[in-house]
């Protein structure tokens, strides 16, 4: 009998400690910054420009290719951020002013009404905005589970000042902050004020980061996520001033992510996407993105990472030229013998090429690509991926072709 009661103690403990991140009491702060290009920010390994961001990543995870992967402008990116989904979107006039709302349901409207939590529990702060986008009038979801909308002050520096009132006096669990400036100086064309507003914008996300580490209700219990709407034209396509295309410059943005459960010191080379952002703060607060269509970046988390990634059996040793011209050797070695599938693919994620498709034995590979489809022709200049699957994991890498002239 006493032997039976101490298995099951065994297993409640069990249960409790594998559920322990999706516990009550998880808190989340989602950080955008509108407009910064990947270059400038965690991209920039001489971390010039952002050092307080790349202080946090050491504490945490940076995903290094992230992308917008739909439209490269804010009103679309913003609400495809809020849904985890590229939402339509639809022009109305709210409380007398022209704006828009989403179509798809947000990540305010899912929190809300999955834990039954007040509109004083959710804040989403940004400067002085007349008429604001909204969020969903989705008959699941709607206005009655919108979030507190702060909409306070001219600058970045602003709103995070009322970002620390907000933390300070209601203590929500979930909070939302949205930088504006940094676009607003790119658009400036003057590199120097671009500069600025990026410094000033990884200062601001210090600050947060510090506060919440000095709250006791926020501290080892809090998830900040920091991330952008789109980037900005590379030099090859009209330079830092400009945006709205699918160039490199304008999808490739930052992802950071820090808190009890994210890994520490991790930098994941998977691609990811701007809906996956709102369905993994979702995981993190243990609440369903029913009408979301982006997924968990679950390779974060420090508990998955032990339960469920067995140490990987392929690693990518070498892709090289790269950028190339004529030929590319990618060099990986195998751990143990595996299915092996290796992938050419474009930007949208659809397979151009297939290199490798079968059963592999151990030890060290390499395969080289000559830049043509599946059909023998060569594919436009541009950026490319590989995916190299083994029976366990993916791996993935970028990989640019810019013909020989
Ligand atoms: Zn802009
Ligand atoms: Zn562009």
């Amino acid at each position: 009998m006493i032997h039976k009661l101490k298995i099951t103690f065994i297993l409640i403990l069990l249960v409790n400690s594998l559920f322990s991140f999706a516990e009550e009491g998880e808190k989340i702060v989602i950080v955008i910054i509108d407009g910064a290009r990947y270059s400038e920010t965690l991209g920039d390994t001489t971390r010039a420009y952002t050092p307080k961001m790349w202080e946090i990543a050491d504490e945490g995870t940076m995903i290094d290719n992230f992308y917008n992967d739909g439209q490269t402008y804010t009103s679309r990116a913003i609400p495809a951020l809020w849904c985890g989904a590229w939402t339509g979107v639809v022009d109305t006039i709210y409380e007398g002013h022209e704006t828009q709302y989403s179509v798809l349901p947000s990540i305010f409207e899912y929190y809300r009404k999955d834990k039954n939590a007040p509109a004083e529990d959710c804040y989403y702060i940004l400067k002085e905005i007349e008429s604001l986008w909204l969020p969903s009038f989705d008959v699941d979801y709607g206005p009655d589970y919108w979030p507190t909308f702060n909409s306070v002050g001219e600058t970045d520096e602003d709103v995070a000042e009322q970002a620390l009132l907000v933390m300070e006096e209601h203590h929500p669990n979930f909070l939302w902050v949205y930088f504006a400036d940094v676009d607003h100086e790119g658009h400036s064309g003057i590199w120097s004020n671009y500069i600025g507003a990026i410094k000033t914008a990884d200062s601001l996300v210090g600050v947060l980061w510090n506060a919440i580490q000095t709250d006791p209700f926020y501290k080892d219990a809090t998830t900040m996520l920091v991330t952008n709407d789109h980037g900005r034209h590379d030099d090859q396509h009209g330079g830092f001033s400009g945006h709205g295309d699918g160039c490199d410059g304008c999808r490739h943005i930052e992802l950071l992510a820090i808190g009890p459960d994210i890994k520490k010191n991790f930098v994941s080379y998977q691609n990811r996407y701007t809906p996956d952002m709102a369905v993994t703060a979702s995981h993190v607060m243990d609440i369903d993105p029913a009408k979301a269509t982006g997924e968990a970046m679950m390779e974060i988390f420090a508990a998955n990472g032990l339960a469920n990634h067995a140490k990987s059996i392929a690693t990518v040793k070498s892709v090289a030229p790269n950028p190339f011209g004529s030929n590319t050797r990618i060099q990986y070695t195998l751990s143990e013998n595996s299915h092996v599938s290796l992938r050419i693919r474009d930007f949208s994620g659809k397979p151009i090429k297939e290199l490798i498709n079968g059963k592999e034995t151990a030890g060290d590979k390499s395969v080289s690509w000559d830049g043509t489809n599946n059909s023998g022709l060569k594919v436009a200049n541009g950026v490319y991926f590989y995916t190299l699957e083994s029976n366990n994991n993916m791996i993935s890498g970028k990989i640019i072709y810019l013909q020989d002239n």
